[in-house]
Parts: structure tokens; sequence; C-alpha cells
């Protein structure tokens, strides 16, 4: 697994740019070193061969020195053993003398000793001769040659012995034989220190050149592919750090404006993903209301052709029953106890049934209301006027809180005041008639071009608990015990403010009482002013 990694974390530093950097540059190191260790280690065995070459020359100089001095005074013995002793210099491998018949005269080799390589020499013109060297042989054998003419020289052929005439321009041929040794060994023993010199200096260079790639880029941009990672998983918090002013630094900078205009946009957007998710939700609410007082609207609708039909149908046979009922009550002897009892039930229940179908007629009415201008604060007063001698109504106090300068509304008066009558009876229920009515009336400032007037009762009653609150309005609920309730009160004021253009909400935390808002256009001019008025009963 170890080994695996490390191969991953190989190929993936040679693929990188440093790693691509450091590879390039250190085989164009290398290849440089390379060129100029040849380039220096061949210049200096040219040198070392030169100085070689110089020091053949003046050898060759002594020793033509020594034989024309061994000529000049017969004692070839000297030259022989000059010759000789020269011979035995370190550097030299051998020296011999050739006359111009090409056979060797003076050698510092034993006679019959090894001999050298043959001389590269033209015995046949050596007058032509000029001095020459060449390295022959190889390896322990490799020898400079040197060959050079001895040449004769005005003492030699103005000599007294006349030995040599003043014709002939070459007297003999010295060949000398230099090792070539040191220069090998020096060259051999620059090129290992070249060499191991190039490889220090490049594996110097290649550790400084990995630790500044390492700052310079590999560090930056290891902390670029992090910060983009990051990125990728939505983390926008975290900025680069780097804080160079080169190029690496600049990128870091412009990558955290974008990181950071991005956090903007995302921010902003998901305010727009919100706000639309608030519009959807409050478009939706507003549908599924407006469907539900569609389907209120329907049923009440139905329900008033059927009651009207039912009212029409039963109003009379009721009507003749209670008369009947009473007729019969008074023929009876007031002895009778139990039967008058008995024709009070039937008297009561009748009743009863006629009360109901007046509600219900409630439905069926409407294409006969008489729209007039009515100001609502009289009607509340003339309600208040009316309820206040029923015992129901003796222990409540009432609060009237109506605004001055309210403007008219275009109802049928005896529809709305049977409305407002539904929500003091309904209070009254509720607060087991005992407690307190507020009666408030307010001009709402105009809403969607609406100018409305709103009427609102509020109880110190028990409150509606929740589940009711969506039910209240429907026809034939109510939690009143039976024989007390009808539910037809608030379906048939609903039913009421509807058809007038308006709207009745209520409002209830339970325990803390309701408030019922019935809520008409506007139908006349009037007063914005709002001046509220306290009364109590
Ligand atoms: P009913 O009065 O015959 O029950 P309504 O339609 O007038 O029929 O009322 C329906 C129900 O609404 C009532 O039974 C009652 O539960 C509830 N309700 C109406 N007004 C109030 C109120 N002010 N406080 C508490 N509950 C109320």
């Amino acid at each position: 697994m170890i080994k695996y990694c490390g191969m991953v974390k190989f190929s993936k530093s040679r693929h990188s740019l440093a790693g691509k950097l450091i590879l390039s540059v250190g085989v164009l190191m290398i290849f440089c070193s390379a060129v100029f260790g040849f380039l220096f280690i061949d210049f200096e065995r040219q040198v070392l061969e030169k100085n070689l070459v110089n020091y053949a020359a003046a050898t060759a100089d002594l020793i033509d020195r020594g034989i024309q001095y061994g000529m000049l005074t017969g004692r070839r013995d000297l030259i022989q053993q000059n010759v000789k002793v020269i011979g035995m210099g370190k550097t030299i491998r051998f020296i011999k003398v050739y006359g111009p018949d090409g056979k060797v005269r003076y050698s510092s080799k034993e006679p019959g000793a090894a001999e050298g390589p043959p001389p590269p020499i033209d015995f046949g013109n050596v007058d032509a001769l000029t001095t020459t060297h060449m390295i022959v042989g190889r390896g322990a054998k490799k020898t400079l040659l040197y060959i050079t003419p001895i040449l004769n020289k005005p003492q030699c052929y103005t000599a007294v012995c006349h030995f040599h005439t003043e014709g002939r321009n070459v007297l003999a041929v010295l060949e000398a034989g230099f090792y070539t040794n040191d220069v090998d060994r020096v060259v051999h023993d620059n090129m290992i220190a070249t060499v191991l010199s190039g490889g220090l200096f490049v594996l110097v260079i290649s550790v400084f050149l990995c630790i500044i790639l390492y700052k310079l880029v590999s560090k930056p941009v290891a902390l670029l592919e992090a910060g983009m990672k990051r990125i990728a998983k939505g983390d926008l918090d975290a900025p680069i750090d780097i804080n160079t002013r080169d190029e690496m630094g600049l990128l870091a900078r412009t990558f955290n404006s974008m990181t950071q205009d991005l956090k903007r946009y995302r921010l902003n957007m998901e305010n727009w993903t919100h706000s639309l998710e608030d519009e959807v939700k409050r478009k939706t609410q507003e549908i599924l209301k407006t469907q539900e007082e569609l389907v209120n609207t329907e049923k009440l609708a139905s329900l008033g052709r059927m009651a009207a039909g039912i009212a029409h149908e039963l109003n009379s046979p009721l009507t003749g029953i209670v008369t009947f009922a009473h007729l019969l009550k008074g023929r009876l002897p007031a002895a009778n106890t139990e039967e008058h009892e008995d024709l009070q039930v039937v008297i009561d229940q009748a009743e009863r049934c006629s009360k109901i179908i007046k509600g219900l007629l409630g439905f069926s009415r409407g294409a006969g209301f008489e729209m007039v201008e009515i100001n609502l604060n009289s009607l509340v007063e003339a309600v208040i006027a009316m309820i206040s001698h029923q015992t129901r109504f003796y222990n409540i106090k009432f609060d009237l809180r109506l605004a001055a300068g309210l403007p008219p509304v275009l109802a049928d008066p005896n529809q709305i005041q049977q409305v407002f009558l539904n929500m003091l009876m309904n209070a009254s229920d509720a607060m087991n008639q005992k407690g307190a009515i507020t009666i408030a009336t307010r001009y709402l400032p105009a809403e969607d071009g609406r100018r409305i007037v709103e009427t609102e009762f509020t109880d110190t009653g028990p409150g509606i608990v929740e589940p009711d609150v969506g039910k209240i309005f429907e026809p034939f609920y109510t939690t009143k015990p039976v024989g007390k309730g009808t539910g037809l009160g608030l379906s048939v004021s609903y039913g009421i403010i509807k058809k007038h253009g308006g709207d009745i909400l209520v409002k209830s935390e339970p325990g803390r009482g309701a408030t019922f808002l019935i809520r008409l256009p506007s139908g006349g001019k009037g007063g914005r002013d709002v001046d509220e008025k306290r009364s109590g009963n």
C-alpha cells in the first residue's frame, strides 16, 4: 500500500510543473556539464601534449648539441655516451640516431634490446625531412615520437676534418620516444575530478532548485488546489493564504476576490430563493383561501336554493301547527296540566322549526336586498339599544369605540343588523351571558384600490380553538348544546357580508376571547380621521 502510494506520489510529482522544471533543468545541466567537461579535458590534454612536445624539442636540441660536439671532436663514443645518459631520463622511452642510410648509429638502448616502433622516415629523401611529432601505440605503449633532422651547420662543413661537405643538408635523423603516461594520468585524474565536481554541482543546484520551486511553485499551487477543492465542496469562507507579490500572490488574490463574488452571488441567490418561496407560499395561501371561499359560496348558494324551497313548503304547515296548538291549549281545562305541558312542547318545537326556517331563508334572500347608504356607527347604536332590554345582555358591559367621520357603506340595513345581532348573541353565549363586548368601527386605508369600513366585535369569552376556526362558517356547524344552536348564524352572516362585497375575519387565542372583523366596502364619501369614542353601559 505504502509502495503504491509512493508510486502515485512519484508519478504525480513527475507530471507536476515543479517536477517537469526540475527534470528539464537537471537534464540541461547534466548535458552542459558534460559538454564543458569534455571541452575542458580536451583542452587540458592539448596543453599537456604541447608541453610534452616542447620538452621533447628541448631534449632533442640537447642531444643535437652533444652529437655535434662529439663529431667536431671526433669522439663518437661521447655521442653514444651522451645519447645513453639522456635516454635514461624518466620520461624518455628511447633515443635513436639514424644515418642517412637508415641504419641506427646511436641508441639509448643496449644493442639487441627491444627496438621502438619503426621510424616513419623516408630515408631516400631525408633532406626534405622537417621536425615532426606524433603519438603512436596504445595503452602502456602509447608514445610521443619526436623526429628531427640533425642539420649540417657551418661549423661542421668548415671543420678541419671536412668529413661532411657543404652540399649535404641533413647529417643524421634523431628519433626520440617519450612516455605519455603522465599526460594520460593527469587527464584521467582531471576527468574524474571534473565528473565528480560536475555531479556535485548538478546535485547542489538541483537541491536548491527543488527548495526554490517548492516554495515558489509547488506550495502555492497546492494551496490553490486545496482552495479550489474547498470551493467545489461549497465552502466559501476560507481564503487562500498567499501574500507574495509575484504571479502566485496575484492569482491567490484574484481567486479570493472571485470566491467573495461567488459567496455574494450565492447569498443573493439564497435570499432570492427564500423570497420566491415566501411569495409562492403567500400566493398558495391566497389561492387556497379563494378556493375555500368559492366552495363556501357555492355551498351557500345551493343551500339557499334548497332552503327557499323547504321554507316555502314548511312555513304554512308550521304556522298552522302553532295556531292550532294554541287553540287546542285554550280549549283544554286548566286542570289538564299534563296536556298543557305536552301542547307547550309541540308549540316550542314548532317555533324552533320556524326559527330554523327563518335562518334558512337568510340564504335565499339577497336578490331582494335594499341597498342604501348607511352609517355603521348609527346601526351599531340601534342594535345595542334593541338588545339592552333582553335579560341575556343584563350582565354584559358594552365598550363602544366608534370612529368619528366614518364614511357610509352601501348595504341592506336589515341584513347588516341581523349580522351584528348574530355577533352579539354568539358573544353572549360564549361568555355565559357575563363579561364585556367591545365594538369598534374604523376606516381602513385604501387596499387594492378599495375603501373599507371595519366593525370589530371582541368578547372576553373562552375564544375558539384552532381546529374549530376553520369550521365555524360552515352551515350547521355548532358547538352549542342540542336545541340551543342551529349552526346557521355565522354561515348566514358570512353569506350576507359576501353578497355585500365584504369579508368576515376571525382572530382568536383560546382563553383570551374572540374577535370578529366585519369589513364592508365604503359606498360614499367620508372623512379619514378616526377619532375613537368610548362609551359603556
Ligand atoms: P350557533 O350559534 O347556532 O352555534 P353559529 O354559526 O352562529 O351557530 O356559530 C357556530 C359556532 O361558532 C358556535 O357554535 C361557536 O362554537 C362558535 N362561535 C361563534 N361565535 C363565538 C364566540 N364569540 N366565541 C366563541 N365561539 C364562538
